[in-house]
């Protein structure tokens, strides 16, 4: 999709700080980090919602987001997974990731 910005990451054409590369998935680093440790998980072929993956592809991501959980050292302190959705689930970009955000003591609440 030629005006999706993680389409733009994929193909090279904006920059990010890059930290998993496979042949189906991306990881790199939030823009705009809620905290120490802010990454976003996607799949290189462009979805726009969770909902529109397979059970391959959407078990791949999370493991993707369990393997980067592990690098970034917060495996054993902790981590939450976000996946926004749809307006109001408060998706901003409209390609899907996954959100791991560790290394500091997350606010319990959701919403
Ligand atoms: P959403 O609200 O769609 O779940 O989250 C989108 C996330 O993408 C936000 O946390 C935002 O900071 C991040 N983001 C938006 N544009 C860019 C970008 O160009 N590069 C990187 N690395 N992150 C981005
Ligand atoms: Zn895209």
């Amino acid at each position: 999709m030629n005006d999706c910005i993680f389409c733009k990451i994929i193909a090279g054409d904006i920059p990010a700080d890059i930290i998993y590369d496979d042949d189906q998935t991306m990881a790199f680093r939030d823009i705009n980090p809620v905290a120490p440790v802010h990454v976003l998980v996607i799949p290189k072929y462009h979805y726009e919602n969770i909902a529109d993956l397979d059970k391959a592809l959407s078990g791949l991501l999370i493991d993707v987001a369990c393997q980067v959980a592990g690098s970034e050292g917060v495996a054993k302190s902790g981590f939450r997974l976000v996946a926004n959705s749809g307006p109001d689930g408060g998706q901003v970009v409209p390609h899907v990731h996954w959100h791991v955000i560790g290394g500091r003591r997350l606010d319990a609440a959701i919403g």
